[in-house]
């Protein structure tokens, strides 16, 4: 088989992000393997998203259903997959059995159609629940001030798991930006974990992508959603 240059890009592009990942958990004396690498596929063939996981990646972000569905009978069977995008309550039911955790939850009406569709099929999911933490009018999730009670009110349904919080900062110019949003998000999720709420386990702060994960990893983040500086620029059909 020829290996093209793409696949050759992936592999070094990889070693890159890895090593990145280790000087930024090294500055605030983390241990990097307590970093998750998550490679967010949309857009990208599954041949190469099974480069990425044939070189470690044991973590997918989808972030479109009908993209997903097409493309999971070809990636390499049982990789965990998270679900990182905008969901129409329409659509959890095609998906509820074939992810392992929907990182987007950002309303009680989404977070009651993903219990009743996992109480039908007799699965327990994790969430994530997503915060807007720049308030932008453009992005999905919940405002920081409305965080702690929507957490409350989704915790108290069956069939899920609230194991945390992701989010999506504005794009910063200057990475002292992007260090005051991160740790505004580091700042929700340690005051909703020391409240100790039922079927709350505050363990997954899923924070940075291409552009600020590092920041993102000095001010706590345990997942890194990594796209465009993994596969390169997408490219929109
Ligand atoms: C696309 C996307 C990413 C990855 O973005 P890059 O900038 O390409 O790394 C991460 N998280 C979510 C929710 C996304 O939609």
């Amino acid at each position: 088989m020829t290996v093209k240059p793409s696949e050759i890009a992936v592999v070094e592009n990889l070693k890159v992000i890895r090593d990145k990942i280790s000087v930024a958990a090294q500055k605030t004396g983390r241990n990097a393997n307590d970093i998750r690498l998550m490679a967010v596929t949309k857009t990208v063939a599954p041949e190469l998203v099974n480069v990425a996981i044939d070189n470690g990646v044991d973590l997918l972000g989808e972030n479109r259903v009908q993209e997903y569905l097409d493309k999971k009978d070809s990636y390499v069977p049982d990789t965990e997959t998270h679900f990182i995008g905008h969901l129409q309550t329409n659509k959890v039911k095609y998906i509820i059995d074939k992810v392992d955790m929907i990182q987007s939850v950002d309303s009680v009406k989404l977070a009651r159609e993903i219990s009743k569709n996992a109480v039908k099929n007799n699965l327990i999911m994790d969430i994530l629940v997503e915060i807007n933490i720049g308030e932008e009018s453009s992005k999905s999730g919940t405002s920081p001030q409305m965080a702690q009670e929507l957490v409350c009110e989704i915790a108290e349904l069956e069939g899920l798991r609230i194991k945390g919080l992701m989010s999506i900062p504005p794009i910063c110019e200057k990475k002292e930006q992007s260090l005051h949003y991160f740790s505004q998000l580091r700042q929700i999720f340690v005051d909703i974990r020391d409240k100790n709420i039922d079927n709350v386990y505050m363990e997954c702060l899923s924070m940075g992508m291409s552009q600020d994960y590092e920041a993102a990893i000095e001010m706590g983040s345990n997942i890194v959603r990594i796209g465009s500086a993994l596969f390169g620029q997408r490219q929109y059909h």
